[in-house]
């Protein structure tokens, strides 16, 4: 017999904060229970070592309503086809192991009978992730082993169909698969890494490669971004010791305690991965822009050269600006989480990390800059999605040029102007030689050039293209991308058609400046 009940949420502290409402201020403890709603507890708990996959729901795509605000949840119907995760996860973060098994629902849109699904492992990658490894202990259809082959240093896991998949038609997938998080960054950037403080966790399951005539499985570059995958949908169990938080990809929609252990189920709504962060030390901070929840998830520190307070309002401010100027955020939250990142921060679908010494150590203005980029990256990114490797300028130089736009719409001009300057200055402007803007991850061997190229000079082409067309068909532009896009890949292609378009003239000289 299921028992359960309802603990209420601690008091919430409501403040005031330069037009911000601090909604709630909780910090987590083992004390603590953070969820946004009523917390149930019940007393047959799934067992602490996941031995299946949670059954899929009756009908998946209504728990998935969670994630999305109502004015959004008819979005799911367009993505009925859209693959479909449901992950049952342990995860240690004393010794860093995930145990896991899912289930992967995979409906193929292509023209030929389809052979073989291609996963991505990306933990084996020696650059990026680095130092930990993620392994596929046995993939089952309908209860039989299939075939399996790593490639690419076991980054890519191919997995043989014993009955080719027609167009349109679906198969799903079991997989068992453990993953061995390393202490400290290793070779990687610290996205896929634990210390005494945190649990960072990135491609950390088996992830679809993306479909395009033919499965995408490019190398993962030494510099840049390797995730490069559709929109789907995640259905994920966590059982995480009792007094961690989890912060993850969506919206956490039960939790269940029993036994020292807690177990999160989550729902993902859209979402291109689903990442995730635990330490058993956030504090929390809240506050709501558009419908939307923005979490802020800090380490504690003695003193920092930005208070959370502080980085709340930015994160906010910076929220507002991207739905005035790109369009809404159809989801009910979004989390900014501290952690160690080697580079600065590193974005996920629904949440982002930021690196925890940007915010204590500062300055103020690069902290700001670097969170307000990576929170455009929902919109760059998450919601229009590129090629990561191959074509990264499309959502590197946008979201570094959101940051401009963020300053100005809040009314820092010279802000803006400070910081546009400061890239000219730092990264000049695009001589002849210099690799062009959309050159792939793969030609790169440094950050330094990597950001210059691809980043700034990005930027620097986006803000003469806004010259080129005024303000207010740039703005049409980047609204218009998000609407025709949104859930789906943009190309190069597709960005240079739809300026053309909407300028009414061709952009030829201004392209060639930057793109040849
Ligand atoms: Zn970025």
């Amino acid at each position: 017999m299921r028992k359960k009940r309802t603990i209420r949420l601690p008091c919430l502290l409501l403040t005031g904060l330069g037009g911000i409402t601090l909604v709630a201020i909780i910090a987590i403890g083992l004390a603590a229970q953070p969820l946004p709603g009523p917390v149930a507890i019940a007393t047959d708990l799934p067992t602490a070592t996941p031995t299946a996959p949670a059954p899929p729901p009756a009908n998946p795509l209504e728990q998935q309503e969670a994630a999305l605000q109502p004015r959004f949840r008819a979005e799911l119907n367009g993505l009925a086809q859209a693959p479909r995760y449901f992950i049952q996860a342990s995860v240690d973060p004393g010794t860093g192991q995930v145990t896991g098994q899912m289930s992967v629902e995979y409906t193929y849109r292509g023209v030929q009978p389809l052979t073989e699904l291609a996963f991505r492992l990306l933990p084996n990658a020696q650059a990026i992730y680095g130092g930990g490894s993620l392994t596929v202990e046995n993939v089952t259809q309908k209860g039989r082993s299939l075939q399996t082959t790593l490639a690419q240093g076991r980054t890519v896991l191919r997995v043989s169909l014993p009955q080719p998949l027609q167009p349109g038609q679906m198969t799903a997938l079991s997989i068992a698969f453990r993953a061995q998080v390393p202490a400290g960054s290793g070779q990687g950037y610290g996205i896929f890494s634990r210390s005494q403080e945190s649990l960072s966790l990135a491609g950390w399951y088996p992830l679809l490669a993306l479909y395009q005539d033919g499965w995408q499985t490019p190398p993962v570059p030494a510099v840049g971004d390797a995730m490069w995958a559709e929109t789907s949908l995640y259905d994920v169990r966590l059982i995480v010791p009792s007094g961690y938080e989890v912060v993850s990809t969506g919206t956490a929609i039960e939790r269940q305690d029993k036994a020292g252990q807690s177990t999160w189920h989550i729902v993902s709504g859209p979402a291109r991965e689903f990442a995730l962060a635990m330490s058993n030390r956030f504090e929390q901070r809240e506050t709501q822009v558009d419908g939307v929840r923005l979490r802020l998830y800090t380490l504690p520190a003695r003193a920092a050269a930005t208070a959370p307070d502080e980085a709340l309002k930015m994160m906010a401010a910076a929220f507002k600006a991207y739905v005035a100027r790109f369009g809404p955020y159809p989801y009910t939250e979004f989390d900014l989480v501290e952690a160690a990142v080697d580079i600065g921060g590193y974005e996920f679908s629904g949440m982002v990390y930021v690196d925890y010494n940007r915010r204590v150590r500062g300055p103020f203005e690069p902290y700001r800059y670097l969170s307000a980029h990576e929170i455009a990256h929902q919109w760059w990114y998450n919601l229009v999605g590129n090629a990561s490797v191959d074509e990264p300028w499309l959502d590197e130089a946008l979201a570094s040029y959101a940051a401009v736009l963020y300053l100005q719409y809040a009314g820092d001009a010279q802000g803006a102007a400070r910081l546009l300057e400061s890239r000219k200055a730092d990264y000049g402007l695009r001589r002849p030689g210099d690799p062009p803007v959309d050159s792939s991850a793969l030609l790169f061997s440094n950050w330094v050039a990597y950001r210059r190229t691809v980043y700034y000079h990005g930027a620097l082409f986006l803000d003469e293209l806004r010259q080129t067309l005024g303000d207010e068909r740039f703005f049409a532009l980047l609204q218009r991308l998000q609407t025709r896009y949104r859930y789906r890949m943009m190309t190069t292609g597709d960005f240079l058609r739809e300026a053309e378009d909407i300028a009414g003239h061709d952009i030829a000289a201004l392209w060639a400046r930057w793109f040849r």
